[in-house]
């Protein structure tokens, strides 16, 4: 049986399809999101790779900010719970979920069934979220899938002391402006989104064990350094930003199945 989970999120749309609710099959990211054709491109892609029809799909299950959108779905639920099935499917045993996406980060809490008991969210600063880093790389002509390497070469992190990504933009033009090295700029915008989010984190127990989904998981000096912050193994499936994807796929499979 297979099965679609659509992630339309603030930055991407992901695309998932699975077999069984286990087996990816097919599976895209979309650049753009709520509002635009980059909702359809990620459906159509994830069907024009695998050689899939939507009739050949037994369940489509939408989720993320932009779920109410897609009127094809079956079903709509809340990327929380997505993230929540996904993530205790793909790591199990997991019992916290760091979820930084493009505009917001989340912090979900799960009791040793893998059932959310909690959530802490940050959705009204753009520090500590994908954006502090789409903007950042955009200061630096880099891409953010760039930045982990780069900031991996720095022996002297700079610390970004503004919280507000305006003022910190200027903060890191400054700083560059007064000579500091490319790395060493890099880390400190890293580990100002790894602190922020460890803080974040920190309104509830962070028990283990603990992984990082979405976009930004992907980062590997992120990923450190909220190991550092929290003082916890950060695990992570290379799947991160698909996610709330496969949690959905995987929900439209319980649901034909009973
Ligand atoms: P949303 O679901 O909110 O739309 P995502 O979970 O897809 O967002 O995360 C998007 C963010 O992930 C981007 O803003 C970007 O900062 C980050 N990102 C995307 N690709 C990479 C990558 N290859 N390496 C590191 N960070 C990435």
């Amino acid at each position: 049986m297979l099965t679609l989970g659509i992630d339309i999120g603030s930055t991407t749309t992901k695309a998932v399809i699975l077999k069984n609710g286990t087996e990816i099959v097919a599976s895209s990211v979309s650049a753009v999101a709520v509002g635009t054709r980059g909702v359809f491109d990620a459906v159509d892609l994830a069907f024009h790779d695998s050689g899939i029809t939507p009739e050949d799909i037994s369940c489509i299950v939408a989720t993320g900010y932009g779920r109410e959108m897609y009127r094809n779905a079956d079903h709509r639920i809340s990327e929380l719970t997505c993230h929540a099935i996904g993530a205790y499917q793909l790591i199990p045993g997991i019992r916290t979920i760091v979820d930084i996406g493009g505009q917001d980060a989340k912090v979900i809490y799960l009791n040793d069934q893998g059932q959310m008991t909690g959530f802490v969210m940050n959705d009204k600063c753009a520090a500590g979220t994908g954006r502090f880093l789409d903007v950042m790389a955009n200061i630096l002509t880099l891409n953010v899938s760039q930045l982990a390497d780069i900031a991996e070469k720095s022996g002297n992190p700079v610390r970004i002391s503004n919280t507000c990504t305006v003022f910190a933009e200027s903060e890191v033009i400054s700083r560059l402006a007064g000579g500091a090295d490319i790395p060493d700029v890099v880390a400190g915008i890293c580990e100002s989104v790894a602190s922020r989010v460890a803080m974040l984190a920190k309104r509830n127990p962070v028990v283990k064990k603990v992984c990082m989904t979405g976009g930004v998981a992907q980062n590997r000096a992120i990923r450190t350094s909220l190991s550092h912050y929290l003082g916890v193994d950060i695990l992570w499936h290379e799947k991160s930003q698909l996610m709330g994807a496969i949690g959905a796929a995987i929900y439209g499979f319980r649901k034909m199945q009973e």
